[in-house]
């Protein structure tokens, strides 16, 4: 299968006409790919296919031409559309610890006769039992013997170890910029599709990273919360001056705490589960790479901006909540809110109390 990579060695989209089609399952959201390689199969995450596209807003266009409605997700009428787009036969669907707008869409493709293979987070991460019998379900969907999936865990935790090299490098070195540690660590929900040729590049890209000067920075910030749809985020901090040091669920897709087995791996990872594993992890991260303040990126129309406000609650940082629609630019209003919150923080205290009072009048 053909990959191809920038000038710069970032990972980007594979050419899906190449592919075999009875080969590829589509994935919405991170999932045990694994059992999936395992299987023979090609693992292909709809999000990356569709934020990729050279006219991903045409695609959510597409997706509402078709009767999905305005007021939905983005991201899911993304996945639609680049469904329909490459003929997509079969999907990996989470029915349980991503969100119910997929799993309506899951719906809609088995309405269209789109194959979906049902997965399921357990409620809580401390249901073991659960998520094993879950895994060995999948394994069993997909006719591959459970221990190959966990003989394949143990192959891609070398490729997984490269990305987690890139991630130490963010912050440790400051030779990656948070747009390419965003990239490398966003694409590791499938691997593009290829974990051989993914690891080979993510080796070329260390070594280029590895001899690069420190980034010129004087402000360390971290983005959490879903990866951002808009297309420009990073550059813009960039030419503030920030460097992003951390992209919170992007990283969760790597996989980055060391583990043996298949249960313990996707009972650490925190996206599926409820946010207080999530707080844990940031509070980890800020204390570690030095953050000084966050932005919390929400998606219109997601369950998950309710979380905000427990953020705040429990993370003692500036944090700014950034709420974006479509793919495409940042607009003007957005910029500016970004410039002063970074204002806010190469500043004081009483100017943080300030900003709060404006972003947040009672
Ligand atoms: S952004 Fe929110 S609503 Fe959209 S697919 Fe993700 S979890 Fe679901």
């Amino acid at each position: 299968m053909a990959l191809k990579f920038n000038d710069n060695l970032l990972p980007t989209l594979p050419i899906m006409e190449d592919l075999p089609v009875d080969r590829i399952i589509g994935i919405t959201s991170t999932i045990p790919i694994e059992i999936v390689f395992a299987a023979g199969y090609i693992p292909i995450d709809l999000n990356n296919i569709f934020i990729c596209d050279r006219l991903p807003y045409k695609m959510v266009d597409d997706a509402e031409a078709a009767g999905l409605p305005r007021n939905t997700c983005a991201w899911i009428k993304g996945i639609y559309a680049a469904t329909r787009r490459y003929r997509i036969q079969r999907v990996i669907s989470v029915i349980q610890g991503d969100c119910s707008n997929n799993q309506a869409l899951m719906e809609i493709f088995q309405s269209e006769g789109i194959e979906t293979i049902p997965f399921a987070y357990p409620h809580a991460n401390t249901d073991k039992e659960f998520l094993h019998n879950q895994l060995v379900r999948l394994a069993d969907n997909l006719g591959v013997d459970y221990s190959n999936a966990e003989e394949m865990k143990k192959r891609l935790d070398t490729t997984r170890a490269k990305v987690h090299e890139i991630d130490d490098l963010t912050w440790a070195k400051n030779t990656v910029t948070g747009e390419e540690n965003h990239i490398w660590t966003v694409s590791t929900s499938d691997l593009m599709g290829d974990y051989a040729v993914f690891e080979e590049r993510a080796a070329r890209f260390l070594k280029l990273a590895q001899n690069r000067k420190p980034i010129q920075h004087d402000l360390r910030i971290g983005v959490i919360g879903i990866p951002p749809i808009c297309e420009d985020l990073y550059p813009f901090l960039s030419s503030l001056g920030i460097h992003v040091v951390f992209n919170e669920i992007q990283r969760q897709f790597s996989m980055p705490y060391p583990t043996k087995t298949l249960v313990e791996q996707y009972s650490q990872y925190t996206y599926p589960y409820d946010i207080f594993s999530r707080i844990e992890d940031i509070r980890q991260a800020i204390e570690q790479r030095n953050i000084k303040g966050l932005i919390h990126y929400v998606q219109s129309f997601c369950h998950r901006h309710i979380h905000d406000r427990i953020i705040r609650k429990y993370i003692p940082l500036p944090t700014l909540t950034l709420d974006c629609d479509r793919p495409g630019p940042l607009d003007g209003a957005m910029k500016t809110r970004i410039e002063a919150f970074v204002e806010m923080l190469r500043n004081n205290e009483p100017a943080f109390v300030e900003f709060r009072r404006q972003e947040h009048p009672e």
